[in-house]
């Protein structure tokens, strides 16, 4: 099976490849590049004023299956993902069972290669049941499939455990993904500590809750000299902690959400449960500062937290509804804003969504050289949609994103040359 690509704006970083070529598709790879390809037995994809990028990879998601699958399964989870123009994500163990054993990373990584419409990398559980106390059969994991090691949702307590994870995890060559977060400074708080707050009357959580265990963890990893990656940083601080540290030598990445380069603590107003996340909503400053670390190059990686929840999980009290939005069907326009808004360009916007992600789980994806397989998006830049979360792909809809005016989105989304969306 032939498919030719044609008169498309190629943009692929990882090559600098940024021009008009044509991309010829052959049994799932991609098997010439260039200008004016022609052949007589392809299927024809006409991509004129249209850009063609390596699908994008998201590494922060909760795929919710196995055992909450009321909230979101493999089958629909990656299908949200297609509609958003990935390909690849890499799924949050934090699910009933956890993501500890090797049953686990099979059962997910078959699913998804039956059934699913994106590439699925389970990332497995620092420690045991994710209780903080003993670590994982890292090695084990990793023959497996799994990527990389997280408690994600919960930090990791112990500096010792941590320390030895960090150890550990990189004689298998996979890094640690750290949720950073110090409870006892969280206490009750349930969104950013903060003017807003107070009006509200909720209890806060204070950015050095975030930058207190950034700190500790970027320290850890400089005495282990192993590899550490942050999600979802939302400080200043935190920001400023990456910054120093990779200039001192630390081998330390980082990630962002589209929520948080997007919206402050403002969104909580009128008590949006859909505006409740950990890490929290924060504040302007916050805001500039994970734009700015975007542009720098501080931030590796956009990622979702594509956090599931079912309505009556959110259609609660402010206090007591559970933490997480979704995001796969909304992080490429939210990304493009930041282009249009002049912050980062075009290939940085890309970079942050496809090659560079994938430098971090060390995926083969991400690029569209010839030889690679042919994941890839085909996006209109500036074609204008409503988000209308009752047509979100997702089996939840817990966005604070409803009726927003977007622009940008995924065209047309191959996954090994196999169209598993198109719009
Ligand atoms: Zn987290």
């Amino acid at each position: 099976m032939k498919i030719l690509v044609k008169d498309g704006h190629l943009l692929d970083p990882k090559n600098n490849m940024d021009g008009r070529y044509d991309i010829l598709i052959e049994d799932g790879r991609i098997t010439a590049v260039g200008a004016g390809l022609t052949t007589n037995d392809a299927e024809i994809i006409a991509a004129d004023g249209l850009l063609v990028v390596p699908g994008l990879i998201d590494i922060h998601v909760h795929l919710r299956d196995p055992g909450l699958e009321y909230k979101e399964d493999i089958i629909s989870g990656t299908r949200a993902a297609a509609a958003g123009g990935i390909t690849s994500v890499a799924c949050m163990p934090n699910t009933r069972p956890v993501i500890d054993t090797v049953p686990v990373v099979e059962y997910i990584i078959n699913k998804a290669r039956r059934d699913g419409s994106a590439n699925v990398y389970p990332v497995a559980a620092i420690s045991q049941v994710m209780k903080g106390d003993v670590l994982s059969e890292m090695g084990e994991l990793k023959a497996a499939g799994c990527v990389a090691f997280s408690d994600d949702g919960m930090p990791v307590v112990s500096g010792e455990l941590m320390r030895r994870a960090l150890e550990y995890a990189d004689t298998f060559g996979a890094p640690i993904i750290s949720h950073a977060e110090d409870l006892t400074l969280v206490g009750e708080g349930c969104m950013n500590e903060g003017e807003v707050a107070t009006e509200l009357g909720l209890k806060g959580i204070p950015w050095v809750a975030e930058d207190a265990a950034t700190a500790r963890d970027i320290m850890l990893a400089e005495f282990t000299n192993s590899r550490l990656h942050v999600a979802h940083v939302s400080t200043k601080g935190s920001v400023e902690l990456v910054r120093q540290a990779k200039a001192r030598g630390v081998k330390v990445t980082c990630e962002a959400t589209p929520h948080h380069f997007t919206l402050t603590d403002e969104a909580v107003r009128g008590y949006n449960t859909n505006a409740k996340m950990n890490p929290p909503l924060r504040s302007q400053a916050d805001v500039d500062a994970v734009r700015a670390g975007l542009a720098d190059g501080t931030i590796d990686a956009i990622a979702t937290d594509h956090a599931p929840h079912h309505y009556d999980e959110k259609n609660v009290e402010f206090a007591i509804a559970l933490n997480g939005i979704v995001g796969l069907e909304s992080m490429l326009p939210l990304t493009m804003n930041l282009v249009r808004d002049g912050i980062i360009s075009r290939q940085q916007a890309i970079a942050l969504m496809t090659c560079q992600p994938a430098a971090i789980i060390g995926i083969d994806r991400g690029s569209l050289e010839v030889g690679a397989v042919a994941d890839l998006t085909i996006i209109d830049p500036d074609l204008e949609w409503t988000l209308d979360a009752r047509q979100l792909k997702s089996k939840s809809k817990n966005t604070p994103f409803d009726g927003w005016l977007m622009r940008g989105a995924a065209i047309r989304t191959l996954l090994a040359g196999r169209t598993v969306y198109q719009r």
